[in-house]
């Protein structure tokens, strides 16, 4: 997630990039009403919404009702938020002391005393465990609580002016305090530091904050609901790991994350071998479903966020093969290209970025996977099998077990049938599968 500020002037969303120009409009009532905003379908994508009396009108992109929700009476302030962590967005109302949490069939799922009645109602994510929890702006402390009304921290940001807005401002996971004063949005992180001021509007209208990284896509005609919904999430999965990406430098998630809020053309590639093509500094990404999409998600993630890159104006020269005799097995930045050589190829920031996905970089598993067409194999006892690879004369050992890209581990499928691999390889600590479709 990668929160953004916006602004409700009746009746009109207004929705800010990260430089605070609009980057979209949408209408939606008719002025009537508290603005709410959230991800209503689970799409990752904040929507509009409004509280009018006792309704929550939850809203699409393009200004079109999606559902009507009856919860309360009418009185209360509204919040809306994820309050059981199935990814999407729910109404609820903070009155008096409680905060009354609910469903999209209007029911009361939840009902938490925070505070004592005083302050101005916030929600958010303040753990990065994927649900909203309660939290009050009471003079100049953002005060974060638990779903058992616990504080769980203080957070001391700003003099006391200005209104409350809170979101995930760095990409990291976790919602954070932040402050709309004049028209300046001044974003916090949990010690209380400003770490981004996002000038936007005039002054006046109502804040909203959300993530509507990515609403701009647009995608041919003849690319299918099915495609279009896994590129999107695809994506999103990708924005997701940016915030907290150490192979990028921050100017470069700044792009990355300006190039994801671009209109970008998707359209379809049929280009035998070549997974996506992205013009520099442009706004078109060509994907090839039947070559990409068959590699699973890790490696379509890593695909988009490379041709992203590209998209944000970076660019690489071609990758240098090793000459004969030579091998990754003895990398030689000077000479040939390696995964995580860090060297004028894999060193370029489309290459780096792919290591946000899952620390790998695609050209490495391509790599893999054309030399396992040479493999010669061994399994142990306990199905845990070695792959041995012939590249020119030398017999190499190709894999990545340790990230050192010296060992390569490959277990029999579950079901024993013997004709799918599975690589394993640790990334950070953690084990990561990906079929291989080889005989050992
Ligand atoms: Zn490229």
């Amino acid at each position: 997630m990668m929160d953004l500020p916006g602004l409700f002037i009746a009746p009109v969303f207004h929705f800010s990039d990260l430089n605070g120009s609009t980057t979209r409009r949408v209408q939606f009532g008719d002025g009537a009403g508290i603005p709410i905003v959230g991800d209503w379908t689970g799409t990752g994508i904040d929507m509009p919404g409004l509280k009018i009396g006792a309704i929550f009108h939850f809203g699409n992109m393009d200004g079109s009702t999606i559902r009507r929700v009856q919860f309360g009476d009418g009185p209360g302030t509204p919040v809306v938020g994820d309050w059981d962590g199935t990814g999407t967005d729910k109404p609820g109302l903070k009155i008096g002391a409680i905060f009354h949490l609910g469903d999209m069939n209007g029911r009361t799922i939840r009902r938490v005393q925070f505070g004592d009645g005083p302050g101005t109602p916030i929600v958010g994510d303040w753990d990065g465990t994927g649900t909203d929890k309660p939290g009050l702006l009471i003079g100049s402390t953002f005060h974060l609580g638990d779903m058992n009304g616990r504080t769980i921290r203080r957070v001391q940001f700003g003099d006391g002016v200005g209104t409350p807005v809170v979101g995930d401002w760095d990409g990291t996971g976790t919602d954070k305090p932040g402050l709309l004063i004049g028209s300046t949005f001044h974003l916090g992180d949990m010690n209380g530091r400003t770490i981004r001021r996002i000038r936007f509007g005039d002054g006046i209208g109502t804040p909203v904050v959300g993530d509507w990284m990515t609403s701009n896509f647009t995608f041919d005609a003849d690319i299918s609901a099915a495609n279009r919904a896994r590129l999107i999430d695809r994506h999103r999965f990708a924005i997701g790991r940016i915030g907290g990406c150490n192979n990028l430098s921050a100017a470069e998630r700044e792009s990355l994350f300006k190039a994801y809020q671009k209109p970008i053309r998707h359209s379809t590639l049929n280009e035998p071998g070549i997974n996506a093509r992205a013009t520099i500094g442009g706004s078109h990404l060509q994907v090839n479903f039947g070559v990409l999409f068959p590699q699973g998600n890790t490696e379509i993630s890593q695909t988009l966020i490379h041709e992203m890159m590209h998209s944000a104006g970076f660019t690489h020269p071609d990758r240098r093969d090793p000459p004969t005799g030579m091998s990754c097995a003895s990398p030689n930045p000077s000479l040939f290209d390696c995964p995580f050589d860090n060297g004028q190829y894999y060193g370029t920031p489309p290459l780096r970025a792919e290591l946000c996905i899952a620390g790998s970089q695609s050209l490495a598993l391509g790599l893999i996977t054309q030399k396992a067409g040479q493999e010669r194999c061994s399994i142990n006892a306990d199905g845990v099998a070695t792959l041995y690879t012939e590249f020119s004369d030398t017999l190499e050992v190709v894999g990545a077990s340790d990230e050192s890209f010296d060992t390569l581990e490959i277990i029999r499928a579950s079901d024993e049938s013997f004709d799918t691999l599975e690589v394993v390889r640790a990334t950070d600590g953690t084990f990561e599968t990906r079929e291989i479709d080889k005989y050992c």
